[in-house]
């Protein structure tokens, strides 16, 4: 516990895709381990209000928080490395600023003034970066800013760095930069003028590094790190070696090995310890050492990027390291996916996961994935879409409404089984109008949602603007799908389950949010553990057979 709040700000200079939410999620770990509450936030250069409106393949995951916002997948790191949830405050855009600035104008705020960039986009940047730090949550607050230094959407965020670290003081706020130290293999060298001329270009803007973090693929030499020190106006423990790693959550023990937390800690006039990390290292232990193996289709549209399911991924993660087994996640095209290609691209799964997503496009395919794993009976999860979609096969191949169908791909269907809410019906804005947040859910006693919960009441996240159609509940119920999850308020039908299948579970709501390291989310351990099962029966099976 501090009495003034410390701020700690993550640069990044000449490239993008550092990794500084990791490297910002790493130290928030290590000081988090000592007893600092700590929490980190993301300032996004754009001008989008926020990341909701944006493709997968431009942003890749929205993320979403328990308070409804529509975020940036960093957050996601966030809250899997602390097991802290985030809010609204914790990701801010240039888009917001400037929203709160014009409506403040609007409502004639400014008293007459002429609203300028200095220094009123700067005051409502630094109004924001103090937010958390001033709820009293918090003894530190890591602020990373999105971008790299030298570009012009970036400008506004240094200058309001600059003020803030003569506002609050040397011993309140830090710059930590991250920067790319590139080996060029002709020549055999690590080179550090790309660092050296990054932290001149911070310095133009009157912002002194105080920490250098040097994205490298080979160890950093003392006598690099000697020199990185005297031309970038650090001290030589200041200059930390962040080498690639075979996993994101090796990075807080990388930097523990570096001193990363100590040299912060001095920098801060707070004092420093040993981090208690038990827990991250025995997941890390558990993840490192699997006993054996599961394969899981990932069906989605867009499976070729990484970081469009990166929740679902980093939830694969957590439960494999949970079960003790390495999940193999196999990406599978919806697009691709036919009655005839179902057979041989999902037969040899141990389970299925049908992916969230948006519109048309390659729904078919999902559906066609569906029908081939209820009807072969293997292990299967259906999120947010996915879930829809299962409804949709089942309302289709089962009770036989050949063309039922979501109204979000076909407005005028005869079996709108899953449909918009009324309450959205009027709304024409597309961004943060969906049924976002955290919402309640109860589930039925005796079903298998229960008894992987082990409780009656919840709470998961959501982001959609479909739902299951209440009107069709009887009847798909009286076939065998059952509403085993509900909104205790609306009526609304968050999970569905097919009881007579061994595991067949879809929800409304994304519960990879919030799985995180020291919490691996309960439906995702029992769904890889239910894939396992499957797995062993399978070999026991074709053993006796052979
Ligand atoms: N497109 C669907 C809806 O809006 C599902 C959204 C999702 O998968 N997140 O309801």
């Amino acid at each position: 516990m501090t009495t003034t709040t410390k701020y700690i700000f993550v640069t990044g200079g000449v490239t993008s895709s550092l990794g500084k939410g990791i490297i910002a999620a790493s130290l928030a770990k290590l000081l988090q381990a000592q007893g600092y509450r700590t929490t980190i936030q993301k300032l996004d250069p754009y001008i989008n209000v926020d990341p909701g409106t944006l493709n997968p393949y431009e942003h890749g995951e929205c993320y979403v928080t328990d308070d409804g916002a529509e975020t940036d997948l960093d957050l996601g790191h966030y809250e899997r490395f602390l097991n802290v949830p985030t809010s609204q405050s914790n990701n801010v855009t240039t888009g917001r600023i400037y929203q709160s600035v014009i409506e403040k104008e609007r409502r004639g705020e400014f008293l007459g003034k002429t609203v300028q960039v200095i220094p009123h986009i700067t005051d409502e940047i630094k109004h924001r970066v103090q937010i958390l730090g001033k709820s009293g949550d918090y003894d530190i607050v890591i602020t990373e800013i999105g971008g790299t230094v030298g570009d012009i959407e970036s400008l506004p965020y240094v200058e309001a760095v600059r003020q803030l670290k003569w506002d609050l003081g040397e011993d309140n706020a830090i710059v930590i930069h991250l920067t790319l130290v590139p080996y060029l293999s002709a020549a055999g060298e690590l080179k550090t003028k790309p660092t050296q001329h990054s932290v001149k270009t911070l310095m133009e803007s009157g912002v002194m590094a105080d920490v250098l973090v040097c994205r490298t693929e080979h160890e950093l030499p003392k006598d690099l790190r000697l020199k990185l020190a005297r031309f970038c106006n650090v001290t030589e423990e200041s200059v930390i070696q962040s080498i690639d790693a075979s996993t994101i959550y090796d990075v807080p023990n990388l930097m523990l090995e570096e001193g990363l937390d100590k040299v912060v800690l001095k920098k801060l006039n707070l004092k420093s310890e040993i981090p208690d990390l038990t827990i991250w290292n025995q997941f890390l232990k558990r993840h490192k050492n699997p006993k054996g193996e599961v394969t899981i289709g990932l069906i989605g549209k867009y499976v070729e990027l990484q970081d469009s399911y990166k929740s679902i991924l980093e939830a694969f993660i957590h439960a494999g390291a949970e079960n003790e087994v390495k999940v193999k996640v196999e990406s599978i095209h919806s697009e691709h996916l036919t009655v005839e290609s179902a057979a041989k691209k999902l037969a040899h799964l141990d389970g299925v996961l049908v992916a969230p997503g948006f519109g048309e496009r390659g729904v078919e395919g999902k559906i066609e994935a569906v029908k081939f794993v209820r009807e072969q009976n293997i292990p299967f999860l259906g999120i947010c879409l996915g879930m829809q979609m299962a409804v949709i096969e089942f309302a289709r191949n089962v009770l036989g409404m050949q063309l039922a169908n979501s109204t979000e791909m076909d407005e005028s269907t005869e079996f709108p089984v899953i449909d918009l809410m009324e309450s959205q019906k009027s709304i024409t804005d597309k961004g943060g109008t969906m049924r976002l947040g955290a919402w309640d859910c109860k589930l039925e006693e005796g079903s298998l949602a229960k008894k992987i919960y082990q409780t009656s009441n919840l709470k998961e996240r959501h982001r959609h603007r479909y739902e299951f159609n209440n009107d069709f509940k009887a009847q798909i119920e009286a076939a065998g799908m059952k509403a085993t999850g509900l909104n205790p308020d609306t009526g609304l039908v968050e999970i569905i389950e097919i009881p007579s299948n061994n595991w067949f579970v879809g929800v409304q709501y994304h519960p990879e949010y919030k799985s995180t390291v020291a919490n691996p989310h309960p439906l995702f351990v029992a769904f890889v553990k239910a894939a396992l099962n499957y797995k062993n029966n399978k070999n026991s099976v074709s053993m006796a057979q052979n």
